[in-house]
């Protein structure tokens, strides 16, 4: 069986009627963060049996699919709290139903629900102990293992198991917890996936409002929950009744051993514009990385009786930046201006869930459709977020050209990806990356990519637009960029040695 990677989007909400709809709205706004299962796991008191269950619905597709029958909130995801998982993951452990998350359990101290969305860098040796003292694993991902040490923790109190837990694992772990009387939200010390909280309903009401947490606040956004704050780097925020009632809520501190690193990649790509991300709006960050790139690598110029160049994206993705670096070229006085050269498939899927080179290639062609009366016969300038493995460049430069394009320039609002990512961004290994094939030689790959001319954001470019952007975080996780990690990982392990 395969590791997978968790690579996914978080919603937890406490106190809410009709919890488990608030989750399905939350869980279809960030379904661009998965889009291979999907799940809830809500709490109620059953009344029959006279204690508390956590019913549970989980499947393989996007939430639409998963929860079609809408008869299913109200007769089996009943109750005031839970939370939902959406998954994104590359390998064959994704045919496993086992490994669709949230995660139930029943132990000595009630029921246990848990949704993941990072990496555990020392989930190998966690694994190994585990498996040596005859542990029975249920599922082939790292996020059980969170649930084996808080069964297995000597603490007496339910939240310092948890914490006991949190202390024993490294790496990348946004979470929301759910037990029989509250949720918990969880980010690790470094920070390197986002978690906001949002209050729905007003302090005033009886009860309290309800509190929910998701990966990003375009979810707040569809359940129509306020912002309050996010959750910080290393805090473990336990909400229930009583806190909903007074807005106070227990709060711990894990220690804090590699400082703070939130990751870059979040605000390059894989976040939705219209979050806010640690502390600041993607849209306002992105557009900042577009401007930078301007300032490196503007468009070519061009004569004055020559047409202007034209600057495209590569949607969505790369749509705000794209904005970013045109309106900039033209402050710097390049002649350019946005066009809209490709039409994204909306229904097609992301291009990296294909497994195997052919089909993703495939899913490029099937994905994308250029306007040709907007690329014949134009100087056109690409503009994508990121080259990874080089498959959807090299496709859409031949579409583009095949258009009737006259020239065709690359611009990468991001640097070289040259490191696997260890925190739950799906890279794939380092051979496989595309500068690591052509050993960083920028010519070599333009050559490849049959363009005109090739440029990248530089790191130290990327870093001042992102600081400039957001002034609340300063260090940031670039390790994809420059193999430099902030927290340990075992370094050189293969894809294959990572399988269990
Ligand atoms: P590739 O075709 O492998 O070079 O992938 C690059 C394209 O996929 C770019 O258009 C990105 O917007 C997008 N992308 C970048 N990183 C990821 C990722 N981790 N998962 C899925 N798509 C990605």
């Amino acid at each position: 069986m395969r590791r997978i990677k968790e690579y996914c989007g978080i919603f937890g909400i406490y106190n809410a009627d009709n919890a488990a709809r608030h989750i399905y709205l939350g869980l279809h706004a960030l379904q661009h963060r998965g889009q291979e299962s999907a799940g809830i796991v809500t709490s109620t008191f059953d009344e029959h049996r006279r204690r508390w269950v956590m019913p549970a619905h989980r499947g393989p597709g996007l939430v639409l699919d998963v929860f079609q029958d809408a008869t299913l909130f109200e007769t089996k995801l009943l109750g005031r709290a839970g939370i939902g998982h959406n998954r994104y993951s590359t390998s064959g452990a994704s045919d496993n139903p086992a490994n669709i998350q949230p995660f139930v359990v029943h132990y000595r101290d009630g029921n246990l629900a848990l949704a993941h969305n990072g990496n555990l860098s020392n989930a190998r040796e966690l694994r190994r102990s585990f498996s040596q003292r005859g542990t029975l694993f249920q599922t082939t991902s790292d996020s059980e293992l969170i649930l084996h040490l808080i069964a297995q923790s000597p603490r007496r109190r339910q939240i310092d198991q948890i914490l006991d837990a949190l202390t024993q694992v490294e790496g990348a772990f946004s979470l929301v917890i759910l037990t029989d009387d509250s949720l918990i939200a969880v980010r690790d010390p470094n920070g390197f996936r986002p978690l906001a909280l949002g209050r729905l309903g007003e302090p005033e009401q009886e009860g309290g409002p309800a509190y929910c947490v998701a990966s990003e606040t375009c979810a707040f956004d569809l359940v129509g929950a306020e912002y309050v704050r996010d959750i910080e780097p290393g805090e473990v925020l336990v909400i229930n009744q009583q806190g909903c009632e007074t807005g106070r809520f227990e709060r711990y501190h894990l220690a804090q051993n590699h400082g703070v690193s939130p990751c870059i990649f979040e605000y390059v790509y894989f976040s939705r514009p219209d979050s806010r991300v640690f502390g600041e709006m993607v849209d306002k960050v992105r557009r900042k990385i577009g401007k930078q790139l301007a300032h490196d690598a503007p468009v070519p110029k061009v004569p004055d009786d020559e047409k202007q160049p034209i600057v495209i994206s590569v949607p969505d993705s790369s749509n705000t930046a794209a904005l970013g670096y045109v309106t900039e070229c033209q402050k710097l006085g390049y002649r350019c201006r946005f066009e809209i050269g490709l039409i994204r498939n909306h229904y097609v899927g992301r291009t990296f869930i294909s497994p195997g080179q052919n089909r993703r290639e495939t899913k490029v062609r099937s994905k994308f459709n250029t306007v040709a009366g907007v690329l014949k016969d134009r100087i056109v300038v690409m503009v994508d977020d990121s080259i990874v493995r080089g498959t959807t460049a090299k496709f859409l430069v031949r579409m583009v050209r095949e258009a009737g394009a006259k020239e065709v320039h690359f611009r990468v609002t991001s640097p070289p990806v040259i490191s696997p990512c260890y925190y739950g961004m799906d890279f794939p290994s380092h051979e496989e990356l595309f500068a690591n094939q052509f050993d960083g030689n920028i010519e070599a790959m333009r050559q490849w990519l049959g363009v005109d001319s090739l440029a990248y954001l530089s790191v130290e470019g990327l870093m001042k637009a992102v600081r400039a952007a957001n002034e609340r975080e300063q260090n940031y996780c670039n390790a994809c960029f420059t193999a430099r990690y902030p927290v340990p990982v075992e370094m050189g392990v293969t894809k294959e040695e990572n399988e269990w």
